[in-house]
């Protein structure tokens, strides 16, 4: 269990003040400069000492991820974007942590803007955050004035400028290079990688994209020493995480936790415990709703980080933990979803375009018994074709929940398809 002074996000539910004199009583700003000052291969140092991976979902090494981007030559201009676009089923951390924690966010994109040698930033916010894109906007308003953004920002001698832009409400858009295009002011499509953003992003300069979690975790990991930081959590797998328990549950929440916390624990002392007791439940897609499910007897042992869920065939993604009891028709749900991913495919690649909406309706059809053995497999196969096929990451996302459901439910499938024959 986290201790209590390990806890990053101190305002998470928003029981106190979210605006600047309410982050500074909690330590937001508190010696910034003097920590600009010690250089920016200091801040990049302690950052890749942490450990930290990006919490956006897909895991990849923060630190690793700057040093990416090709040395500066002081003319070409480099931009930090805050990915504020969350929209994972099942996920609502970065919700919160705008909501609530805005200070912590702006604080740690000055610090990495210094970092990756960037003066612009952006914060790109999923269109319906509206009171979240209120709140980040006030806050900046704040730091504005209070010297902490702009020119000398936080009196370091580094100029630094973070702009709010709003999304139209396009799950794509969470997509890295679908944002750049977005923000460009083109419908947001996804880019060819690569090149990737660290050196050809935003109007063709370099880029860095990094989650809202993933940005304001930074300042403390700099206040405490990337070895704290490190000191949570798993090996390979550190720090904090907060995840996002929704379902079949009795107190649905977001809760901060260390990093590898077993699933089960976090159901039963923060979700309250599946509805029914723990044997009533059916399986849970622990990392939003692109990473395949688990049933229940790998939900006993299994740890919440990244290497510990892919060994089960799955994935920590955003941390949004979906429970479903036995009263779900898990053919159904997983159909659900694929509709939502065929909705949110932005077309340009035939596997994903076509293949989200056949997958839907041949899920459509299983679940209603309709069809043979053989179309399960058909449907199988047909995930392997979209998956690492396509321009982006949702062509993956959108087969790894049908994955799960064979792998796991093949005899709920048939039996379904038996029934029907015998009715
Ligand atoms: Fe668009 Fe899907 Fe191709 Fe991504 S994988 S670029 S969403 S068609």
């Amino acid at each position: 269990m986290l201790k209590a002074s390990d806890h990053i996000f101190t305002n998470l539910y928003g029981v106190h003040d979210w605006r600047l004199k309410g982050a500074r009583a909690r330590g937001d700003w508190d010696k910034t400069k003097a920590l600009i000052s010690k250089g920016r291969e200091w801040i990049i140092q302690e950052v890749c000492a942490s450990g930290l991976r990006g919490r956006g979902g897909a895991g990849f090494l923060t630190g690793r991820k700057w040093a990416f981007m090709p040395p500066d030559d002081e003319k070409t201009p480099r931009y930090l974007i805050v990915n504020a676009d969350e929209s994972e089923p099942g996920t609502c951390k970065d919700r919160d942590i705008l909501r609530f924690e805005p200070h912590k966010l702006i604080e740690g994109a000055l610090l990495t803007a210094v970092a990756i040698g960037a003066h612009v930033g952006y914060v790109y916010i999923r269109g319906e955050f509206y009171e979240e894109a209120n709140h980040v906007d006030a806050a900046i308003t704040e730091a504005y004035k209070a010297g902490l953004l702009g020119k000398n920002a936080a009196k370091s001698g580094w100029d630094f400028d973070l702009y709010v832009h709003r999304g139209a409400g396009a799950y794509i858009c969470g997509e890295e290079t679908a944002l750049l295009e977005s923000l460009e002011g083109r419908k947001g499509m996804p880019r060819l990688k690569p090149p990737f953003p660290a050196i050809v992003g935003l109007y063709g300069c370099p880029t860095i994209v990094n989650n809202v979690e993933t940005i304001a975790v930074i300042p403390a990991i700099l206040r405490r020493g990337g070895a704290w930081f490190a000191g949570i959590g798993t090996p390979n797998n550190t720090g904090t995480k907060i995840y996002c328990i929704s379902g079949h549950v009795n107190t649905p929440c977001n809760v901060e936790e260390a990093m590898g916390i077993p699933l089960k624990e976090l159901i039963e002392k923060y979700g309250g415990g599946v509805r029914g007791g723990w044997d009533n439940l059916l399986a849970v897609i622990p990392g939003g709703s692109s990473v395949p499910l688990i049933p229940k007897d790998v939900c006993e042992k299994v740890l919440m980080d990244f290497t510990s869920l892919a060994e089960v065939k799955s994935g920590l993604g955003t941390g949004g933990v979906i429970v479903m009891d036995k009263s779900t028709d898990i053919v159904r749900a997983i159909a659900r979803l694929s509709k939502f991913y065929m909705h949110e495919s932005c077309g340009q690649c035939t596997p994903c375009r076509e293949g989200t909406g056949w997958m839907w309706r041949m899920l459509e059809r299983l679940a209603d018994g309709i069809g043979t053995r053989d179309d399960i497999d058909r449907l199988e196969e047909v995930t392997y074709e979209i998956e690492g096929h396509a321009i982006c990451g949702l062509g993956d996302a959108a087969a790894w929940p049908v994955q799960g459901l064979i792998r796991h439910f093949r005899p709920e499938l048939e039996r379904r398809l038996t029934k029907k024959r015998i009715a």
